[in-house]
């Protein structure tokens, strides 16, 4: 099947998809959501022989993943395997035996088999040699289209009929009902909803049963109320290797000045405690380290040499300062800076900024809460629901950013997909096992299967 279908099959009214379902004899699987997690279940499904659509509600598929390219796409991170296991915290029983499975070695051969090498970048880090998803995106897709994936955009999951089929609404607007042999939701968390994870499919699961953690924002950005010259002159600035802390936490790396305050990775580390601190106090303070490797002493012996007149901004510039770094001295200390060398000194060690918030589910970079772990087997189905499988960030689990959040997607992703493979036969319970190599690859185009998802 496959071969008379046009590759990509973005907007297909539901009556061609029906039609290639119907008239094959393969098992059908449906996968909900054309996010990394979806689209990698779906690769799964397909090499095991299954027959697969995706169906995606917005026009076009990953839309969330492309915007992660925006950022640089950091794919997954190159830390000793435990450790990284480790941060998914209190659910890193439950996703650690899917990362083994797949760890980011294997994730980053993926991504080198696409025709995107990666490398490793500050602290760890991996990204795509691009920077960029888009090519990945278009090498996968293609990938998937040869491999017989179906993909129905503008077709929204509704829920389960009575009867288990899928409730499915079309590109204009017609609801039907479609069974299948397995499904696979990957619908997302509930993050930057207008990429197209708006966390709906909370009501079908609870109507079913199904216990789901409510969605909270995880990975915010900080609220700051800038000046209006601050915010003019340094929004989309890079502030570089700060050291954050709020009460005894700490978070180092990179931030970034936006309109509505600050975005980067240590800010997100502390957010969960700034959105507490605030939510109680109403505000919440929040130091920023700008020289984290210079002590104090030496940070003031190096001030000390100051002609006397010297302005600061002057003083400050030939002292390594840049200008986002000066301004955000001067949003901490509105007053006027001190000329005194260790009071400045100290205030660039431990410059207070006052946080009115952080930013929610609108903006916030991933989702807390999902599917219980408790709900799904070993497989990742859904005990209540035999032949349902569940898989990214739906799960129950939150991570730091730092390529934790696409990792533990394509990990479950795979997870799945192999789990459904093996409800519908098409795999014996050793080959949805732990070693990727143990896949077999019934319909995978010839060089392209080393990792064998
Ligand atoms: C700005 C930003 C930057 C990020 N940067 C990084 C990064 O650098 N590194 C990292 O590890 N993570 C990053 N992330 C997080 C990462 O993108 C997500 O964790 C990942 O995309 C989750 O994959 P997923 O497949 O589970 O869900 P999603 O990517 O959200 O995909 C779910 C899909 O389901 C579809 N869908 C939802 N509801 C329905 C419905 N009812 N019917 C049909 N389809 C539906 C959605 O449209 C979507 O296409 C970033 C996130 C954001 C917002």
């Amino acid at each position: 099947m496959g071969q008379s279908h046009p590759p990509f099959a973005f907007s297909p009214a539901h009556r061609v998809e029906a039609a290639l379902i119907t008239d094959a004899a393969a098992p059908f699987c449906a996968v909900i959501g054309a996010g990394p997690a979806g689209l990698f279940a779906a690769e799964a499904l397909a090499r095991a022989g299954a027959r697969v659509v995706v169906y995606e509600h917005k026009p076009s598929p990953a839309r969330k993943f492309l915007m992660a390219g925006r950022g640089g796409l950091n794919i997954t991170h190159t830390e000793n395997l435990e450790r990284f296991i480790s941060r998914y915290g209190a659910a890193a029983k439950r996703i650690g035996p899917f990362v083994r499975a797949f760890p980011p070695q294997a994730l980053r051969d993926f991504c080198a088999e696409l025709g995107e090498a990666t490398f490793v970048g500050t602290s760890g880090r991996v990204f795509p040699a691009s920077f960029k998803a888009s090519p990945l995106l278009r090498g996968w897709l293609a990938r998937l289209a040869r491999l017989g994936v179906t993909i129905a955009s503008r077709h929204a999951f509704l829920g389960f009929a009575p009867d288990g089929a899928l409730r499915l609404k079309g590109p204009e607007g017609e609801e039907f009902a479609r069974p299948a042999g397995a499904v696979v939701l990957a619908l997302g968390g509930a993050s930057w909803p207008k990429l197209g994870s708006e966390g709906g499919w909370t009501l079908a699961l609870n109507e079913a049963g199904v216990a789901v953690t409510p969605l909270s924002p995880a990975n915010s950005g900080a609220l700051v109320e800038w000046s209006s010259i601050f915010r003019a002159d340094f929004e989309g600035q890079p502030i570089k290797t700060v050291l954050l802390r709020h009460g005894d936490a700490t978070a180092r790396g990179d931030m970034v000045v936006t309109r509505a305050g600050l975005e980067g990775g240590p800010v997100y580390a502390l957010s969960a405690r700034l959105r507490e601190a605030s939510a109680t106090d109403g505000a919440a303070t929040l130091f920023v380290d700008m020289r984290p490797d210079t002590s104090l002493a030496c940070l003031t012996r190096k001030l000390s040499r100051r002609a006397p007149k010297q302005s600061h901004a002057t003083f400050l510039k030939r002292s390594g300062f840049s200008r986002a770094e000066i301004g955000l001295l001067r949003e901490a200390r509105p007053e006027g800076l001190p000329r005194d060398a260790e009071a400045l000194a100290s205030l660039i060690k431990n410059a207070p900024l006052k946080v009115a918030g952080v930013a929610g589910l609108e903006r916030a970079i991933s989702t807390a809460g999902g599917v219980s772990f408790e709900e799904v087997d070993a497989e990742l189905m859904l005990k209540k629901m035999p032949g349902v499988f569940v898989a990214g960030e739906m799960l129950d689990f939150d991570a730091p950013t730092g390529g934790y959040l696409l990792q533990a997607a394509f990990a479950t992703g795979l997870a799945a997909g192999r789990g459904a493979a093996r409800y519908l036969g098409l795999l014996s319970p050793a080959q949805t096992g732990l070693s990727p190599s143990h896949m077999p690859n019934s319909r995978a185009p010839a060089a392209s299967n080393k990792y064998s998802v």
